[in-house]
């Protein structure tokens, strides 16, 4: 198949869709980001040819919220290797992304780490010999590093607002140290959570952090490896089951390719072998994902064939 004229497609996604900008709900059970304005919409595609194509508020950072999970994920993977699955499992939950049912079920072991459950256990996983600070030092770090980028923060604001308001996530805390399954003190764990869900990014600083996921694992830009190809597909495959929580698999029809939602209404997607996107618009579907976003997505995949299903 001929490349794609991807700055012509994205010009007219973005085009085609611009007349529903504000569409769906903003999350509201974090007060901060309540306050987002719904009428914004950025799409970010980048290469591993080092192609970047933009459109709307591609530039504008957004709180990513669980897209953090995937590098998290990626962290803790690089501390313990494979035994991080004795800590939490591989299955799409079917649940909504803060459920706590299947825990009480299945012993306190989160069915991955994509629902907050899981990534509350990746989080104390990848905060092992570190106090609370230096983790999410070293988090931030990650993210700059990836996305060759020194000006990503946290939004301290977002990072106050669920602290002060997530007596879900608390809950999900004290409940798997019910079970022992958690190393370090749960408001430390939830403390280091909170932090990294609050990082503010744009689409392309997200799509450029998430390239070496469509590169075999290394970043293709500066030549480095980030992870084993292996590594990096079984991230892709996790995504691809789990990424958008109990909407995987409509998710995977509509778009077929592995992705990650965040309730600030960003979602990474990855085309293996051929592009990294990020798209951003807050407005929420029921699922906590963005439905001008996923929409993009799916009309990117119809144009340039990307699907991983051929
Ligand atoms: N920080 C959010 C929470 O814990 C992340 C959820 C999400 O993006 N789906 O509720």
């Amino acid at each position: 198949m001929a490349a794609p004229d991807l700055g012509r497609i994205v010009a007219d996604i973005y085009a085609e869709l611009a007349p529903r900008i504000g569409e769906g709900e903003v999350a509201d059970y974090i007060p901060e980001l309540a306050q987002v304005n719904p009428r914004q919409f950025g799409i970010a595609v980048i290469t591993p040819e080092g192609e970047v194509v933009t459109a709307g508020d591609a530039d504008r950072p957004f709180s990513i919220q669980s897209i953090s999970k995937v590098f998290l994920l990626t962290l803790a993977l690089g501390r313990i290797g494979e035994s991080l699955w004795t800590r939490v499992g591989r299955e799409p939950s079917g649940s909504a992304f803060n459920s706590i049912v299947q825990l009480e079920q299945e012993a306190g072991r989160p069915r991955n780490p994509f629902i907050n459950a899981g990534a509350i256990v990746v989080t104390d996983v990848a905060m092992a010999g570190h106090s609370p600070r230096e983790a999410i030092g070293e988090i931030l770090t990650f993210m700059r590093y990836l996305a060759d980028d020194e000006d990503i923060l946290i939004d301290q604001a977002v990072a106050a607002s669920e602290l002060a308001t997530g007596a879900r996530n608390q809950a999900l805390g004290w409940f798997m140290r019910s079970f022992d399954r958690l190393d370090h003190d749960v408001d430390k764990v939830l403390g280091v959570y909170f932090h990294h869900c609050a990082i503010a990014m744009s689409c392309r600083q997200l799509a450029r952090a998430g390239l070496f996921l469509a590169a075999g694992g290394r970043d293709p830009v500066r030549g480095h490896a980030v992870v084993r190809p292996a590594r990096a597909r079984r991230i892709n495959a996790l995504m691809l089951t789990c990424g958008l929580y109990d909407a995987s698999g409509d998710f995977a029809y509509r778009v077929g390719l592995p992705g990650k939602s965040g309730v600030g209404g960003g979602i990474l997607a990855v085309a293996p072998g051929r592009a990294a996107i990020c798209v951003w618009s807050p407005g929420l579907d029921g699922f906590g994902n963005s439905r001008l976003g996923g929409q993009a997505l799916e009309a990117l995949a119809r144009r340039t064939g990307w699907s991983v299903f051929g």
